[in-house]
């Protein structure tokens, strides 16, 4: 039998690459590759790239330094290491990475994912591939799943994709070019995948798309199906336990997934919203859809069917011509709301975007000021949300073990991780912890009663 190849993918940027990356693996996997930690003894390595901002993409260049290094000293120690730049840089820049960075063996954008095995095939001839098409076939019919054993490793929190690309076209943001158009993955073949992980010890699903909550799939009764259908579908599967999905754009939070928040028992109660900014002047430059207004509505609707429910967001300092007057009302949105906490961002011009043509661009001093300024805001608010958990008591998901010996790690509904003195047979399960310290973003606990459910599969070492 010949020796297994050994494949290190580094994925950058969202959770549609992480989900991605494993994908790849998976379809390498029958192909005697196994994944390695470690760059340096691998026979091929995977970039998985992010276009979002511009530091995001030089990332990548930087990391390609090193890779040559690597690729260097394995042709020394005659071995051949094959480089390949997947995801959102690959599809924004195709053949210019191959110009910039010679080593690149191959490059391929988020559509082409189901044709590594023939790009490598390529690669291996002497041929550079490129391939930054959009074809019409769908990736997922060709990706190879994940076998019960790659899905313990991993845990028992796991993404499905859903939904790819974008239609939304705010003016910032490059995914709309790099990911293409709106697509949304059948319900059956999103239940089928979701079984499976189910089968093998996996609690928790989070549902992802770029713009997840526009999901409108085949459903399994031939008539198009809304996200709320599907994560109530999703919740009837044996075995998962909580349910999650990101990412949302609120001009997509309809009545019937706010109702879900409700009626979903499993759903967990936080939600990811991203609102980018508080001035109506601003959110209209960014082509986002919906004003301040309408982003107080549907928090007000949401909180409204789930009292409980905590938000995050994402925002961004320094669009162009932000003035003062438009960050306070950023900030005071933020003190509207009480978000549990929230990404934050410089804006970043991306070649071929509306915005990055705009005159009034902010200089970089500024955007760091005001950044600074948002991330205190935030920061006070994650805290706040924090210690009021102090004394509550908690459902636990226990995910790997903990800090110190004897304690596990696990996420609260709120997605805080939770340490907590526990037996690693009780990872994969849920049990209920009391908060008795909070420090900075970590909360610590202790189990309020033994174990209620049987141990799960994912049981140490299963
Ligand atoms: N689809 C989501 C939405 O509707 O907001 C998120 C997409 S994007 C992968 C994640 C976040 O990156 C955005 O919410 C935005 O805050 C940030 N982002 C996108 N383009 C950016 C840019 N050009 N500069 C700075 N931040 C950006
Ligand atoms: Fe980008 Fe806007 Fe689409 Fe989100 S909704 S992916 S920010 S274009």
């Amino acid at each position: 039998m010949n020796e297994p190849k050994k494949l290190f993918v580094k994925s950058f940027g969202c959770q549609m690459n992480v989900y991605d990356s494993r994908r790849m693996a998976d379809t390498m996997a029958p192909r005697g590759y196994v994944e390695t930690a470690a760059a340096d003894d691998a026979d091929l390595v995977i970039l998985n790239t992010c276009h979002i901002r511009e530091k995001a993409a030089e990332k990548v260049y930087s990391e390609l330094g090193r890779v040559r290094r690597l690729k260097e000293t394995a042709a020394s120690e005659g071995r051949r290491l094959v480089v390949a730049v997947a995801g959102c840089v690959a599809q924004a820049e195709g053949e210019e990475i191959i110009r910039r960075a010679p080593s690149v063996d191959l490059v391929f954008g988020p559509q082409s994912y189901h044709r590594l095995p023939e790009l490598l095939a390529r690669a291996a001839r002497g041929e550079k591939p490129v391939d930054t098409e959009f074809p019409l076939d769908d990736k997922f019919d060709h990706l190879a799943a994940p076998t019960p054993s790659a899905i313990r490793t991993r845990g028992v929190s796991a993404f499905v994709t859903v939904q790819e690309g974008c239609d939304k076209f705010c003016t910032f943001c490059v995914v709309p070019y790099t990911r293409g158009a709106e697509v949304s993955r059948p319900a059956n073949k999103i239940i089928a995948e979701v079984e499976r992980l189910a089968a093998a010890g996996v609690r928790e699903i989070t549902l992802i798309g770029q713009n997840v909550n526009a999901y409108h799939g085949a459903g399994t009764n031939g008539r198009s199906w809304s996200l709320a259908r599907l994560l109530e579908r999703v919740s009837d599967i044996e075995g998962i336990e909580r349910l999650r999905y990101t990412t949302s754009h609120p001009r997509d939070m309809d009545d019937e997934l706010i109702a879900a928040h409700r009626d979903l028992p499993k759903l967990m109660p936080q939600l990811h919203l991203p609102v980018q900014s508080g001035s109506d002047r601003i959110l209209a430059a960014m082509n986002r859809r919906h004003t301040r207004a309408d982003y107080l509505d549907v928090v007000a609707r949401l909180r409204a069917a789930r009292p409980d429910l905590a938000l995050t967001s994402d925002f961004i300092v320094g669009f162009p011509g932000e003035s003062e007057a438009d960050f306070a009302e950023t900030l005071n949105l933020l003190d509207a709301i009480g978000f549990c906490g929230a990404f934050s961002f410089k804006y970043s011009p991306r070649p071929g975007t509306p915005g990055a043509e705009l005159a009034d661009q902010i200089d970089d001093e500024m955007k760091s000021e005001r950044l600074q300024r948002l991330q205190t805001a935030i920061d006070r608010g994650q805290q706040a949300f924090n210690r009021s958990c102090l004394g509550r008591t908690f459902d636990v998901l226990f995910e790997k073990p903990g800090r110190h010996a004897g304690q596990l790690v696990g996420r609260s509904p709120y997605l805080q991780p939770v340490q907590a003195t526990a037996p690693s047979s009780m990872i994969g399960e849920i049990a209920t912890v009391t908060i008795t310290e909070v420090a900075s973003n970590s909360l610590f606990g202790a189990l309020a009663h033994a174990p209620v459910r049987e141990p799960a599969l994912l049981a140490a070492g299963a």
